[in-house]
């Protein structure tokens, strides 16, 4: 009913201006990763659709393997923009093996000849890749559903289309996929219904939704970074006062029975390594106490910085036993890293509370032992219940 070759043009002029206006406008005016990589991704699936124009024609022994590549490693770059969107990268070889797969594959299922060499590796690649980035988008946007405030509901919606749109173009390849191998590309019902104009179709779909939710989904990514960065500490990259509390009273509110400890952590006569061998030498303590304890908690556990070179830790569920081991292995590893290192680095205070509510009360209490750690005689750790 269509013409193939129009179709394609269509596409390609598309994809033109859908690149244009994506790099120029959504990623110049942000530049977040998912901007970034859904222009790579445009570039990619256009260098793909214009090696196709090129069959038929005496080059159509390199322009097919390569179509065929350039083709899966846009896809591929869907998958890894929509993990962007939960904060996570992809290895690189999980981009390059799908398309080095398609194409080497299809350079030697004889390109020079067949119209549409190794297909079945390429539809497979296509739903495979297609299904994992909507798997990324379903598990951005189930927590945060359908309805609720006004505040992000752009965000939410532009989520669901396009978890929609993958998933559908993703069933389709599955498909087509399955015909393919059933029936092979010469035979109904996959020429009749599931040939390469359907296809163009659903890709030309697919571009028009990535490219009509990227720039909210770009925006909420801004947003994202900049929240983190507010909540995060430049020094040591821990949490800041504020991010710490803001997560310690979700974490507390969620599992109220959990219980667990509050360590307050001062480091003991700072300032003499300060005033002795430099703000810098006082920075490196700082790093290496940072890096120590997030070496030595738990992934459920939370590490900020209280303020200067005082630190903060919540242990979500720890025994007063816990507590203790957590204090004695964070300070015996900074003894160790004192003896190694070319650093002054100071022995340490700690003042522990057990987990209740108000969160600022547990705090409180944390304070007070601390206190009563440095009177001892400091390098101690001392509970409120004890003190
Ligand atoms: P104490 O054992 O009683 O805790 O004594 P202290 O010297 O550790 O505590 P004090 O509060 O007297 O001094 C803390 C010093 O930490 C003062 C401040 O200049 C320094 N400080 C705070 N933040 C930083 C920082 O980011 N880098 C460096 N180098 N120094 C910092
Ligand atoms: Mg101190
Ligand atoms: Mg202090």
């Amino acid at each position: 009913m269509f013409d193939l070759a129009s179709l394609q043009a269509s596409y390609i002029m598309l994809m033109c201006l859908v690149l244009v206006l994506s790099y120029g406008i959504t990623y110049r005016t942000n530049r977040t990763s998912y901007a970034g990589w859904w222009c790579l991704s445009v570039a990619l699936c256009l260098g793909g659709a214009m090696s196709y124009m090129l069959i038929g024609t005496v080059h159509q022994v390199w322009a097919n393997p390569l179509g065929n590549m350039l083709y899966i490693a846009g896809v591929g770059c869907v998958w890894a923009a929509s993990r962007t969107l939960r904060g996570r990268t992809l290895p690189w070889w999980c981009i390059a093996a799908g398309p080095l797969l398609v194409g080497v594959t299809a350079a030697f299922d004889d390109p020079g000849t067949k119209l549409w060499p190794a297909g079945g590796w390429f539809l497979a690649a296509t739903w495979i890749l297609l299904s994992l980035a909507a798997r990324e988008q379903w598990l951005v946007a189930r927590p945060l559903g359908w309805e609720g405030p006004a505040e992000g509901l752009g965000h939410r919606r532009s989520l669901w289309a396009l978890f929609g749109c993958c998933a559908v173009v993703a069933a389709l390849y599955a498909v087509r996929w399955l015909a393919y191998l059933a029936v092979g590309p010469d035979a109904p019902p996959f020429t009749t219904y599931l040939g390469s104009e359907l296809a163009t179709f659903a890709l030309t779909g697919l571009a028009v939704a990535i490219a009509f939710t990227m720039s909210t989904l770009s925006e909420e990514q801004q947003k994202q970074a900049l929240r983190d960065l507010a909540a995060h500490d430049g020094l040591t990259g821990l949490l800041n006062r504020g991010g710490f509390l803001r997560l310690a009273e979700q974490e507390i509110a969620s599992n109220p029975e959990v219980g667990g400890h509050i360590i307050l952590a001062d480091l003991d006569h700072f300032k003499k390594i300060n005033d002795e061998l430099g703000h810098s030498a006082g920075d490196l303590a700082i790093m290496t106490f940072a890096e120590v304890c997030r070496s030595l908690v738990r992934e459920t556990d939370l590490v900020g910085r209280w303020g200067g070179e005082e630190f903060i830790l919540l242990l979500p569920g720890a025994t007063r036993e816990r507590a203790d081991a957590v204090v004695e292995n964070i300070s015996g590893a900074m003894a160790k890293r004192a003896l190694v290192g070319t650093t002054m680095l100071p022995t340490i205070s700690y003042g522990i509370a057990p987990v209740a509510l108000p969160l600022v009360a547990t705090i409180e209490r944390a304070d007070q032992a601390l206190y009563r750690a440095k009177a001892a005689g400091r390098d101690r750790a001392v509970h409120h219940a004890d003190a």
